[in-house]
């Protein structure tokens, strides 16, 4: 992919995930409490999580890191530009 950008910020918009239905977001939800827990970080309305927490979560959710980030964007949790956080390196 290309070299120089650097990847996109993988920003949580808390409030829209706690308003998708828990069948579907509900081990998003329960990964997202712990490190706000494991942080102490309980009052944002963000969360900043790591690359490599993306990656984890394609596994939890049994599917392609960029499929799982089209999902989330289509449900407001994640902004547009996160695509570009697979997109250089898909899985
Ligand atoms: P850790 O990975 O050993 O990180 C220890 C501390 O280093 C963190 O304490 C934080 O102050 C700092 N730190 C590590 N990586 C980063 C980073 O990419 N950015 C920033 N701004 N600081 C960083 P903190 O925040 O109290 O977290 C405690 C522990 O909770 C971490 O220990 C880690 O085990 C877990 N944790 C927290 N946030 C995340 C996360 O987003 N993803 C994962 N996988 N674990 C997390
Ligand atoms: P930013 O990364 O664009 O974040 C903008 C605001 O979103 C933050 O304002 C904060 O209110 C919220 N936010 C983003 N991620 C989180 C999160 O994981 N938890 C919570 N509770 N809120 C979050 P804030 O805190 O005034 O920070 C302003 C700017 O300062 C940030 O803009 C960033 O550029 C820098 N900054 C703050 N904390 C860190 C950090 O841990 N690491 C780095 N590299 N920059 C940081
Ligand atoms: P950030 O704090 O601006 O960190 C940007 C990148 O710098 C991180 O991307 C990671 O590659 C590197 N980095 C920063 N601090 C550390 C560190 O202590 N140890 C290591 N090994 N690398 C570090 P990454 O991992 O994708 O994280 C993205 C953002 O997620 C971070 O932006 C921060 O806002 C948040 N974050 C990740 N892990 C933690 C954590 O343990 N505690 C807190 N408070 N925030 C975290």
């Amino acid at each position: 992919g290309g070299a120089a950008e650097p990847p996109p910020r993988l920003v949580l918009d808390l409030e829209r995930l706690s308003q998708v239905p828990s069948e579907k977001a509900g081990p998003l939800q329960r990964y997202a409490a712990t490190i706000q827990s494991q942080r102490g970080d309980y009052n944002g309305k963000v969360l900043s999580i790591r690359q490599d927490d993306l990656r984890t979560l394609a596994v939890i959710y049994d599917q392609p890191a960029s499929l799982l980030v089209d999902q989330l964007i289509s449900w407001g949790v994640l902004d547009p530009d996160a695509r570009r956080a697979v997109r250089e390196d898909d899985s």
